[in-house]
């Protein structure tokens, strides 16, 4: 167990911002973990856990505990003559998980190929892209209570999950240490190209037999066309959550803004496309010093080099404002602020 201080936490988050955490420690283990906290519980009262750093924006230092999710592993727990239960530590990068599985022909994440991050975020906000959620796929997780010092093991109905939402990320926030999660995958592949652009981008690559492999290949092409490259570009993705709302007022919206764009979601709701609202409020590609709207969509905010974490707040508070005032809706952050 290693406690340091005052650490600069610019290599640990996707927006390579330059903030300092007065304490950090990284952890392998559950039992590694509760070393840590009974320790840092003499004497630190805020803790916040952090797995790859790829969906939160540091405004400022952080005057408390760090912890650094690095539990690996990744095995198989039971299976059936349909499913495999495939169980991944917190620590394990969601890419290289997504392509283990892939390896093996388990299907059911190929689909979220590319995301950024952690194995132990991917329920904090039910990650998504291109017509699969994680609740899609999960089976149960393993979490540890910093209080209680007690691991609770959660199921699908216990987290509740909603669009980029789950308890982990409203009710228990900032209360449990995911260390562990479970999937159910499937061993013979069901294909999800509902997606538009997975279908165009298959037909683009010459695929003529569907595999997982080559949705897994679509998708990382399409991503890699459309959003900018952390490693160069600091960024968290989507900054901003697809607002809802009743199908009434889309059609309404519809009528005066044809072009608005929208998607059904059950009969009573349409989900829109924030990127569209904030692109026609002229945000998209705007720069004041080195915070910015990415100029390939408008949704994703970037930190060019050297913007400060209020800075790249500021624009998304501005951003929202304009977008109450032209359209009458209020975008809501995906994007965990720190
Ligand atoms: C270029 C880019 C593209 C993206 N595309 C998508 C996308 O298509 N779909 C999507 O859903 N997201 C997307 N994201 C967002 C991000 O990749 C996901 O939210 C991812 O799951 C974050 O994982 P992380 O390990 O980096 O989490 P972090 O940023 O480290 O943490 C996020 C939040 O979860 C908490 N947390 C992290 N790990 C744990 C844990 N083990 N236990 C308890 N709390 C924890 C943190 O305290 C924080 O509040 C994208 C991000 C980037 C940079």
């Amino acid at each position: 167990m290693q406690i340091r201080e005052n650490i600069s936490l610019k290599p640990y988050n996707a927006f390579g911002i330059d903030v300092i955490a007065k304490s950090f420690a990284s952890f392998h283990s559950v039992e590694e973990l509760k070393e840590i906290l009974d320790f840092s519980s003499l004497f630190q009262n805020a803790q916040l856990v952090l797995g790859g750093g790829s969906n939160i924006l540091f405004t400022k230092n952080f005057d408390g505990l760090v912890l650094k999710n690095e539990i690996k592993g990744i095995e198989v727990v039971a299976e059936d003559e349909e499913h495999v239960y495939i169980k991944g530590g917190a620590g394990e990068n969601w890419h290289e998980f997504v392509l283990y599985c892939i390896d093996h022909n388990y299907s059911g994440v190929e689909n979220l190929s590319l995301i950024p991050g952690n194995v132990g975020a991917s329920p904090m906000q039910n990650i998504g892209a291109y017509g699969v959620e994680i609740k899609d796929v999960f089976h149960q997780l393993e979490a540890f209570h910093i209080l209680d010092k007690e691991l609770k093991t959660f199921n699908l109905n216990e987290c509740e999950f909603g669009y980029r939402e789950s308890v982990f990320k409203r009710k228990y926030r900032n209360q449990f240490v995911i260390v562990s999660v479970t999937y159910k995958l499937h061993k013979k592949p069901v294909f999800n190209t509902s997606y538009g652009a997975i279908q165009q981008e298959l037909e683009k690559m010459g695929i003529e037999e569907l595999t997982i492999n080559a949705i897994s290949q679509a998708v990382i092409n399409i991503r890699s066309s459309k959003l900018p490259d952390w490693k160069e570009i600091g960024n968290a993705g989507s900054f901003f959550k697809n607002p809802r709302i009743q199908q009434h007022e889309f059609h309404e919206l519809k009528r005066i803004y044809p072009g608005i764009v929208g998607f059904p979601v059950g009969e009573e709701h349409t989900k829109l496309a924030a990127g569209w609202l904030i692109e026609q409020c002229g945000w998209k590609g705007y720069r004041k010093g080195d915070a910015g709207c990415f100029s390939k969509q408008a949704l994703v905010l970037v930190n060019y080099g050297n913007a400060k974490g209020e800075e790249i707040f500021d624009l998304s508070e501005a951003i929202i404002h304009s977008v109450k005032n032209r359209f009458g809706i209020k975008l809501e952050r995906e994007v965990n602020i720190a």
